[in-house]
């Protein structure tokens, strides 16, 4: 299917205001997919994905010299699976993901999924093997289906209406004046915080991929939003490798793994009651902080990010 819109045309009319360049590498690249081939090797392989295993081992990274940003990380993020990373603002969770997507090369280390090292593959078939939900969904010029379909641009309608109605979102879309063909963006009907949120989930799941970012919201959404996005989440978690920045105390507590990160390094890993034996340890103290505190979001404490 082509789309109504030329790329460099609907980057110039992003709806929402983009906050980080690493935000924006995003958008171009997953969104747009447009094809970075200065990025691989000659002949390289495409990644095969088979139960989508995802392993750091010993990476090293940092954007500028002399300041590192990951040191020496190792985990395992199981296939089908769900890995929470929790830790303070800046420690590198992002980066973790971002150089999990091929947007920068591992200083030294390697990174690899089912066994392949990413850095050998081609980035076109990495991307494709993995869907990012971000905290700030962006929203272009266009139809909500086609807002939908920017997750596969091969997905037919019944794959968008499928999408959005796992997504939670095709009752508020069955509302709006056109349905699936009302514009949204400047021109077009203004959404709810939830519903654009609800419509990037719908991209997500379109988007097939065995692997799975997410980068929790903190807030913004009310109660209701905040319900129906979680149910969404749940339906494309299900049966995919999930990595997500954990904001949450539900999300934390329910993953399979989780990681904490304090300045670049991997201080503890574990299952949530595991690492809450150690009373001594950053997960417990950041638990004892926050669940007295319930789901809300916390902003007197330093030491950890979520909830
Ligand atoms: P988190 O997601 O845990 O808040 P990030 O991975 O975003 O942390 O950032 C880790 C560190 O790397 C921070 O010190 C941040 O300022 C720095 N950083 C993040 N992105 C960039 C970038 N594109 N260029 C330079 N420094 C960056
Ligand atoms: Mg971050």
């Amino acid at each position: 299917l082509l789309l109504a819109y030329d790329p460099v045309r609907r980057l110039a009319r992003l709806q929402v205001g983009l906050e980080r360049s690493l935000v924006n590498a995003r958008m171009i690249y997953e969104i747009l997919d447009i094809e970075p081939q200065q990025g691989d090797a000659p002949g390289a392989p495409e990644l095969k994905v088979d139960k989508g295993e995802v392993r750091f081992e010993r990476v090293s990274f940092s954007y500028a010299p002399d300041l590192p940003v990951l040191n020496e990380i190792s985990f395992v993020a199981a296939a089908g699976k769900t890995t929470a990373i929790v830790g303070a603002s800046g420690a590198g969770k992002s980066t973790i993901t971002a150089l999990l997507e091929g947007f920068y090369d591992v200083d030294s280390g390697s990174i690899s999924i089912d066994g392949q090292d990413i850095s050998k593959v081609t980035k076109a078939s990495l991307r494709n093997a993995i869907a990012y939900v971000s905290q700030q969904p962006y929203l272009f010029e266009g139809t909500i289906a086609d807002n939908i379909r920017y997750g596969r641009e091969s997905a037919n309608d019944g794959e968008i209406r499928q999408a959005a109605d796992l997504a939670a979102a095709d009752q508020f879309i069955g509302q709006q004046p056109q349905g699936y063909d009302t514009l949204v963006g400047e021109n077009g009907v203004t959404l709810s915080g939830g519903q654009r949120q609800r419509i990037s989930i719908a991209r997500a799941i379109v988007r097939q991929a065995p692997i799975l970012l997410l980068d929790e919201a903190t807030s913004a959404l009310d109660n209701e939003s905040e319900a129906r996005v979680q149910e969404a989440l749940a339906t494309v978690m299900e049966g995919r490798t999930t990595i997500v920045i954990a904001h949450r105390l539900s999300t934390v507590v329910n993953a399979d793994h989780i990681i904490v990160l304090e300045e670049g390094r991997l201080v503890e890993e574990g299952t949530h009651d595991a690492l809450i034996t150690n009373p001594h340890g950053v997960y417990a103290r950041f638990h004892r902080l926050q669940s007295g505190k319930g789901l809300g979001l916390v902003d007197d404490t330093k030491q950890m990010e979520p909830p």
